[in-house]
C-alpha cells in the first residue's frame, strides 16, 4: 500500500566560495538526484536554496551538499530554516540577483578537472584536442575578469561568440557547463599559435606539436598560462637549463619545474602523503620538496626542487605530444621584474630570451604568478599567495570599515577588507623595480573597482617606513592613514589568521630588514601583547653596526665585518679557513670599527649571512634569504647536536658566545654542516628562553626567518602546540598586509 509522505520545505543559505564554481547546477543535478522540488539562485551573501520534498529526501540532499560540493566550492556555512511548502513542480535554477553584493567572492583560477581532461583525449568528443576546454568545476575565473557581475561580458571572452554547440551546453542546467563563463570549444573560441622568429608559422594541434617537439630538442619556448607567460625547456637538458640562466640573467635562484604527472613527480622529489594533497589540490602551487637527485643548473646549492603538476589542458597537450616529462616553468620575464602577461609584452620583453611562442588567443586580464607552498611542521605553508589562491579571503576582521593596506617593499602583496573579508593579492613583487611599482597601482585600482569600493572611503595601512614606494604611494592616496610598525604587522598576520584579537601573546618577529620604532633596521624583534592592546618590544637581539646599508644584505662577508667587529681575538678571516674575500672585508670592517655609513641593526637575517660566510658562503647571495636558505640546508645534513651558548640577557638575545665558538670551532676543523646545525639549535634555544622569563603563553612565530622549516621543526618540538605560525599568507613580507589590515581593523576607530 502507498503511503503518502509528508512534504516539507526547508531554506537552505550557503555561504563561502560557492559562486562561480558551478554551485547552482550541483545543486540542480542534486535536488534531481533526490526528487526535490524548488530552486536555487545566487543572492547577495551566498547562494539560496528553497527546497520541497519529504523529509528524508530533505535531509539527505542537505548533508549531499556538504559531503560533495564541487571541487572548487569551499563552504563556510550552511544555515537551514523551515520554510512554507509553495508546491513547486519541478527544481529550477533562477536568475541570480542583480546587483551582487562586495562579499560575493571571486573563485581564484581552477585546473583542469579529470571530466574535462578524459574529453580533451578523447578523439570522438568535440573538444577533442581542444586547448581552452573548461567546465563549471575548472578553468581560469580571476585572470579573465573584467568586472563584476561574473558574466561572459564582464570576462576576456566576451570577443569569442558561443557556437551553437556550445550555447546549448550553457544553457542546460542540467550540463555540466551550465553557465561556465569561459565555455568554448575550436569551433567557436580562442586557440593557440606557435610564432617563430617573427611569423605564425603554426596553429591549433600543429602548433602545440611543434612546440613539444622544440621542447624535446632544447629549445626554449615561451608558454602561455593562466595568469601570464611560462619559460619552459627540457629540465634534463643541462645546455637549455644554462642558455636560459644566461638569457634570463638569473644567476642562481631555482627554477621551478613541471612534472608531467605525479609519477613524474615522485621520481625527482621525496613526497608524504600531505605534499602530494597539496602538488594536485585545486591550488595546484609549486610545491618544495626534498629533492632525490640533483638536476643541473635548477636548483644550485639546494636540497629542495619546486615542483607543479601540469594544471591547464595546454600543458596536458604539450605532454601530450612528447614535451620531456620534466620541463623547467619558470615566470616568463627577465631578472626579477613581473611576469609578462599580455601577448605584446611578451614577444617584446622575451625577445632574445625565448626561441618560440605558443601565444594563447584568450587574453589574460592580470597577472597571476604561480603559488608556492610546502608542507611545514604546523602543516601548510604558503611562500607566494597567488595563483589558486588570490583573490579569496584570508581572514575575517571585526570591522565593517574598508581597508586598504599596501604591504611592504619586498615581495608585495596587498590586502583590501570589505565587510569585515580581508582579500589578500596576488603576488606583486619587490616594488624596486618600476613595472612592479605600476603591478602594485594597477593591483590596487583593480581591487577597488572589483570590490566596488571607493577609494576616499578607504582607511588606508602602510608600513613605518618613510622612504618605501608603497609608504609614498600609500600618502598619496585619499583618505585617512595609518603606518603600521613591520615586525608588528608580521606578528598580527598570524593572529589575523586565526582571528585572536585579545589574546596575549609572545611574538617573534625575525627576517631581514624592517623600519623599527627608532629608525634603526629592526629584524630580531620579541613582542608581547595583543592585536588589541597592542605589541611591547620586550626583547631583541643586539645591536650591531652594519656597514654599506643595503649592500650588506648582498654581500654575508660585509654583515660579518659589521657582527664580527664585537667579537673580541678575531683571527685573521681573510686567511684559510675562512678566506674572506680581503678588499671587501677589511673595507666593511674599517666602517664597521669607525662607526662610518654603518646603520645598526637587530636582523637576524643578517646574523644568518654572518654564520653563512664563517660557513664559507663568501660570495655575493644573488637573491633574498639565499645564504640563510644555505646554512639551513647544510644543518639538514648533520645529525643532532648541542645548541651554542646564545643568551637571553637584559632582554637582549646576545650574540656574541654564539659567534666566538662558531669561530673557534671552524679554526678547530669541526664539519660545517655540525656548526651550522647547532646554530639553528641555538635560535630556537634563545626564542625557549625569552619566552620562559616572559609569561607563558602562545608564542607567534613570523618574518622570513620562519620560512626555514629546521627552525619550525626545533621550536615546534620544543613549544608544541603553543606555537602559532603562518599557515594561510606567507611568513615573509607577502603576509604584511594582512597584518597591517589586521593591527588598523582593531586599533583605529
Ligand atoms: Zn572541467
Ligand atoms: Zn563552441
Ligand atoms: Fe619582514
Amino acid at each position: 500500500m502507498l503511503r503518502e509522505s509528508v512534504v516539507i520545505a526547508r531554506r537552505l543559505h550557503i555561504g563561502g566560495v560557492v559562486q562561480g564554481v558551478g554551485f547552482r547546477p550541483f545543486v540542480f543535478r542534486l535536488a534531481r538526484e533526490f526528487h526535490i522540488r524548488g530552486w536555487v539562485y545566487n543572492g547577495e551573501r551566498g547562494v539560496e536554496i528553497h527546497a520541497e520534498g519529504d523529509a528524508g529526501a530533505l535531509e539527505a540532499f542537505a548533508r549531499a551538499i556538504g559531503e560533495r560540493p564541487p571541487p572548487a566550492a569551499r563552504i563556510a556555512s550552511i544555515e537551514s530554516t523551515a520554510s512554507q511548502v509553495e508546491d513547486f513542480a519541478e527544481f529550477e535554477i533562477r536568475a541570480s540577483e542583480k546587483q551582487a553584493g562586495p562579499t560575493v567572492r571571486i573563485s581564484p583560477d581552477l585546473p583542469v578537472c579529470d571530466a574535462c581532461l578524459r574529453e580533451l583525449f578523447d578523439p570522438h568528443d568535440r573538444r577533442f584536442q581542444y586547448p581552452y576546454i573548461n567546465c563549471t568545476d575548472c578553468g581560469p575565473r580571476y585572470s579573465i575578469i573584467l568586472g563584476l557581475p561574473y558574466d561572459r561580458p564582464n570576462t576576456t571572452m566576451r570577443d569569442w561568440p558561443m557556437c551553437e554547440d556550445c550555447s546549448a551546453e550553457y544553457h542546460d542546467p542540467g550540463n555540466r557547463r551550465f553557465h561556465a563563463q569561459p565555455l568554448a570549444c575550436a569551433v567557436c573560441g580562442p586557440n593557440v599559435r606557435l610564432q617563430v622568429a617573427g611569423s605564425v608559422r603554426y596553429r591549433a594541434t600543429e602548433a602545440m606539436q611543434q612546440a613539444a617537439r622544440l621542447l624535446r630538442d632544447g629549445s626554449i619556448v615561451a608558454v602561455k598560462g593562466l595568469g601570464g607567460y611560462h619559460l619552459a625547456c627540457d629540465a634534463r637538458n643541462a645546455r637549455a637549463v644554462a642558455a636560459l640562466r644566461e638569457r634570463k640573467y638569473r644567476k642562481e635562484r631555482p627554477f621551478a619545474v613541471m612534472a608531467r604527472d605525479l609519477e613524474a613527480a615522485r621520481e625527482c622529489v621525496v613526497l608524504d602523503a600531505d605534499a602530494i594533497a597539496l602538488l594536485g589540490s585545486i591550488r595546484r602551487p609549486i610545491v618544495l620538496a626534498e629533492a632525490r637527485f640533483e638536476l643541473a643548473g635548477i636548483a644550485p646549492d639546494n636540497r629542495e626542487l619546486g615542483i607543479m603538476l601540469a594544471y591547464t589542458p595546454l600543458q596536458h597537450l604539450l605532454y601530450a605530444f612528447g614535451a620531456p616529462e620534466l620541463l623547467v616553468m619558470t615566470s616568463a620575464n627577465r631578472s626579477s621584474e613581473p611576469i609578462a602577461y599580455t601577448d605584446t609584452d611578451a614577444l617584446d620583453r622575451l625577445d632574445g630570451i625565448a626561441d618560440a611562442f605558443v601565444i594563447g588567443e584568450r587574453e589574460i586580464a592580470r597577472r597571476v604568478d604561480d603559488s608556492v607552498a610546502r608542507v611545514a611542521p604546523a602543516g601548510m605553508s604558503v611562500l607566494r599567495h597567488s595563483r589558486g589562491f588570490a583573490p579569496e579571503a584570508v581572514a575575517t576582521l571585526p570591522t565593517k570599515h574598508p581597508i586598504l593596506a599596501v604591504g611592504a617593499d619586498l615581495k608585495n602583496a596587498v590586502t583590501l577588507v570589505v565587510s569585515g573579508e580581508a582579500f589578500s593579492s596576488q603576488h606583486i613583487g619587490d616594488l624596486e623595480h618600476f613595472s612592479a611599482f605600476e603591478a602594485f597601482r594597477a593591483t590596487i585600482a583593480d581591487m577597488c573597482a572589483m570590490y566596488e569600493v571607493r577609494m576616499e572611503d578607504v582607511l588606508i595601512v602602510h608600513d613605518a617606513h618613510p622612504e618605501y614606494a608603497s609608504t609614498l604611494h600609500a600618502l598619496t592616496l585619499p583618505g585617512k592613514h595609518v603606518a603600521v610598525q613591520h615586525h608588528r604587522a608580521h606578528v598580527a598576520s598570524v593572529l589575523a589568521e586565526r582571528a585572536q584579537w585579545d589574546e596575549p601573546v609572545i611574538g617573534v618577529a625575525f627576517d631581514g630588514t624592517g623600519y623599527g620604532d627608532d629608525g634603526s633596521i629592526w629584524g630580531g624583534e620579541i613582542f608581547t601583547g595583543s592585536v588589541r592592546a597592542g605589541f611591547r618590544r620586550a626583547a631583541h637581539l643586539r645591536i650591531a653596526a652594519l656597514p654599506g646599508g643595503d649592500a650588506a644584505a648582498r654581500f654575508p662577508v660585509q654583515a660579518a665585518a659589521g657582527f664580527l667587529e664585537q667579537i673580541d681575538e678575531l683571527p685573521d678571516l681573510t686567511a684559510a679557513p675562512f678566506a674572506f674575500p680581503a678588499a671587501r672585508y677589511r673595507g666593511a670592517s674599517e666602517l664597521a670599527r669607525k662607526r662610518v655609513r654603518t646603520f645598526p641593526t637587530s636582523s637576524i637575517g643578517r646574523l644568518f649571512d654572518t654564520v653563512a660566510a664563517l660557513l664559507g658562503f663568501t660570495r655575493e647571495s644573488t637573491f633574498e634569504g639565499q645564504a640563510a636558505m644555505w646554512v639551513e640546508h647544510l644543518a639538514r645534513s648533520s645529525g643532532p647536536v648541542a645548541a651554542y651558548s646564545f643568551p637571553v640577557r637584559n632582554a637582549e638575545l646576545d650574540f656574541r658566545p654564539l659567534l666566538a665558538a662558531i669561530v673557534r670551532d671552524r679554526i678547530r676543523g669541526r664539519s660545517v654542516d655540525e656548526i651550522a646545525a647547532a646554530f639553528h639549535a641555538a635560535i630556537a634555544d634563545a626564542i625557549c628562553q625569552a619566552c620562559d622569563t616572559l609569561e607563558p603563553r602562545h608564542v607567534v612565530v613570523s618574518g622570513g626567518v620562519f620560512q626555514n622549516t629546521l627552525l619550525l621543526e626545533l621550536l615546534a618540538a620544543r613549544i608544541g602546540d603553543r606555537l602559532w605560525t603562518n599557515t594561510v599568507v606567507p611568513a615573509n613580507d607577502g603576509g604584511i598586509s594582512l597584518g597591517q589590515a589586521a593591527i588598523a581593523a582593531l586599533t583605529v576607530s
